[in-house]
Order: C-alpha cells, then structure tokens, then sequence
C-alpha cells in the first residue's frame, strides 16, 4: 500500500511516501517539497511527476491514500475521510488556526480534483482529546461563548499519541498498545480486568510544545486549550496568559486588537522573553554567553513543563514513565535534567550519563533506582499519519 502524507503550509507542500506491508511495517519511498505554492493543483502534479520519475508510482492508481495532519475542525475530530464535511469543519474554525486550517482545506479540496478515487484521510491533531472529561476541557465562560466553540481541544494528537503507543510497548504492555493503535477506529476498549494502570506524561517540545496526561494510552488532558497559543511557551507565540492582559495593552500600549494578536502570534513566547531568537539553540548559546533574558527564557520554559508535569501527576494519581519528544525534548539532556530536577521524593531520578548520551535517538534515561521511567521517543509525525491513514481505510473504505 503507497501512502502519500501532505503537510500543506500556507505556501508551502512538503510530501513523504511510505510504502505499508502491513498496517505497521512502512518503509520511506520518497520525501521532498517545494515552497512559495501559489497553485496546490500544480504542485500535486509536480508531485506525482517526481513520484512518477522516480519509479514509485506509476500514475495515480498506484497511490493507495494520502493523509492529511489536518489541526482543528469546528463540532469534528478523529481520523476520517478528508469529504466536504472536514472541508467545511476546517472553514469553520479558521479563525482559532488561521496558519493552518485555510491551507488544508485547499489542499484537500485540490486533491479531490486530482485524484478522484484516491482514498484522502485527515487526521485532527485534536483527535486524541476526544475522550478527556468534560471537566478538563471546559472554561468557565458564559454558555454562549462554549457554544460558538470556546473549550479545550488540544493539539499535537499525533505526536502523543505515538508516545503512548511507543512507552507502552517500552514497558511490555501489548495490551495497552492494542488499545492505542485501535483507539480512532473503536475508542477506549476495556483492558482485562485487574490490569495494571498505565500513567505516561508525554512531553512535546519543540518549535511548538505541549504536556499531556494520558491513562491506559487515552489522553486525561493536555497543556493546549482553544488553540496552539496555550500552554508552554512556543517558539513566537504565546502560551497561557491572562485573559485581562488583552484589553490591558490595548487600553495602555494603544494596540489594536490585530497588532495584539500579531505581537502574541509572532512575537512572543522564547523570541519575546529572550530577545534573541525563537529557537532554542540560540537561546540557549546566549544564556550560555551570560544573557540574562535567554537564561530567564529557558527558565520560564523549564518552570511551565514542571507546572504541567505537576498537574498531571496529581490527575493520574502518579507516573510510570515520562516521555520526552519533538526537536527539543529529543536534544537537550540540559533541559531535560532541569524539567526532572528535584524529583526523586516523587521516584523519578534521571542517570546522568544515559541522558547526556540521548539526543536524537531513542532511549531511556531514568536510573536504575527510578520509580518513573523515562524515554526519549523520537517523534515522527508523518509515520503517525500514514499509519492512521491506513487503519482509517482499512476500515472505513
Ligand atoms: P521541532 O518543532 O520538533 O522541529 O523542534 C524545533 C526546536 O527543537 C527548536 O527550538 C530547536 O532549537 C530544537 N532543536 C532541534 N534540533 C536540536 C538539536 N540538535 N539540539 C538542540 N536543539 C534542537
């Protein structure tokens, strides 16, 4: 089975394909993308053109599916067939993503065009929410405003979701593994009675980052509410704020509501509290030289992980193994001995020399004596998505 993955930006399409025998056993045919798009038909052709070239299909019959890692769809989520309704689910919520969601719902209005009876899927990185109790995913705002849409949705569903997957298989747990891979085609299926509870914290960091709770491999809540400006502070854009510090700068700075939202979307989080650069490398080579607002920058960071780490914990009632993942939480073993600081009372203790060999890879870092295990996971969202894809029309079509 050849699957196509599309990540579609606002003018840019980057593609991998895998080639599945198997639901699980995918091997990386190709990869590649171009930028400045202007016309998704055009660079679908292009596509398929040096897919074709290069021998891995021959026209569009040879394409068993494409998966989509659409974001956030207004009254939809899961795994699904890309149709009208997830173009229309998109549209409805473009104002929360307004960077991801018009791109998507192109592209894949562009990929029905081109490639009528080619299965299209879309995987909503909220997805893995879906079964979060309502008391974690409701703020406490008047009923209008949870109508029109106002809740916690959560993101980077895929990338969790492999973390559970991938630490419950770590930890000799088949059974939770069963239940993750099944989870958008059945729900939560019981586990046998009297099996153990499985408690992973997974944490996201990277040019976008989150924390998420997750019991038995089904996510108990997570870091991101409305949209990705919640949470840990990303790259340029704001995590969690004080709902009154809008309309405070606005009455006192004289911002617009759009040059408020452009400051919070661009010019916050690491690049607004260190003044020096949105990713963390360079945040972290100016701390090192002595800049203070980098240093204060990796500290506010660290502090927000624990923050989530803490919430968690209590709400799963413990830990048995911490996840690191995403470009960040795979490549600083300083970051990651700052975020599992001070935790041994808790029975989590890293072993130093295991961490510091970690970066890039996977692996486990905790000590031989430590309660908690912990794991660097490598994420690879594009395999998540083809994966998905692949049960989706298995089952679906
Ligand atoms: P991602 O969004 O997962 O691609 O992660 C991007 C973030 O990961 C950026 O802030 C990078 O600074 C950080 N990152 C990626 N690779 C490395 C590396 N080799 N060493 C340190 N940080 C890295």
């Amino acid at each position: 089975m050849n699957i196509l993955v599309a990540n579609l930006g606002s003018t840019s399409f980057k593609f991998r394909l895998f080639r599945f025998d198997g639901a699980d056993h995918a091997s990386l045919l190709a990869k590649g993308g171009y930028e400045r798009v202007t016309d998704y038909g055009k660079a679908i052709d292009d596509c398929l053109g040096e897919l074709q070239a290069a021998g891995h299909v021959r026209s569009a019959a040879d394409l068993h599916g494409v998966g989509f890692k659409t974001v956030l769809g207004r009254d939809l989520t899961g795994c699904v067939p890309a149709d009208e309704k997830v173009i229309a689910a998109l549209d409805g919520f473009r104002e929360i993503a307004p960077a991801h969601n018009p791109p998507y719902a192109l592209g894949i209005q562009r990929f029905r065009e081109k490639l009528p009876g080619v299965p299209l899927v879309a995987l909503f990185e909220t997805a893995f929410y879906q079964w979060v109790p309502e008391a974690s995913s409701r703020y406490a705002v008047p009923q209008t405003w949870y109508d029109a849409g106002v809740r916690r949705y959560g993101f980077h569903g895929a990338s969790h979701k492999f973390a559970a997957e991938r630490s419950a298989e770590l930890l000799g747990r088949a059974d939770v593994v069963q239940r993750v891979q099944q989870l958008y085609q059945s729900g939560p299926t019981p586990l046998a009675a009297g099996a153990k509870a499985l408690r992973v914290i997974s944490c996201h960091l990277g040019g976008s980052s989150s924390v998420t709770g997750i019991r038995d491999g089904v996510a108990i809540g997570t870091s991101m509410g409305l949209s990705p400006q919640s949470g840990l502070p990303q790259n340029n854009r704001v995590g969690d704020l004080d709902s009154a510090a809008v309309p405070f700068v606005m009455k006192t700075l004289g911002l617009s509501l759009a040059e408020a939202e452009r400051q919070m979307t661009k010019e916050s989080g690491l690049l607004g509290l260190s003044g020096v650069g949105n990713d963390l490398r360079d945040v972290r080579a100016a701390a090192q030289q002595g800049n203070a607002r980098a240093q204060l920058a990796l500290d506010v960071f660290v502090q927000s992980t624990r923050h989530w780490i803490g919430a968690f914990l209590v709400e799963l009632g413990g830990c048995d193994a911490l996840v690191f993942t995403a470009g960040i939480g795979e490549n600083n073993p300083d970051l990651r001995a700052a975020i599992c600081a001070n935790l041994s009372d808790l029975g989590l203790v890293l072993d130093a020399a295991k961490n510091n060999a970690v970066r890039g890879t996977e692996g486990e870092i905790s000590a031989a004596t430590s309660r908690v295990k912990v794991f660097v996971i490598p994420a690879n969202e594009e395999l998540v998505v083809a994966r998905e894809t692949v049960r989706c029309i298995t089952a679906k079509y």
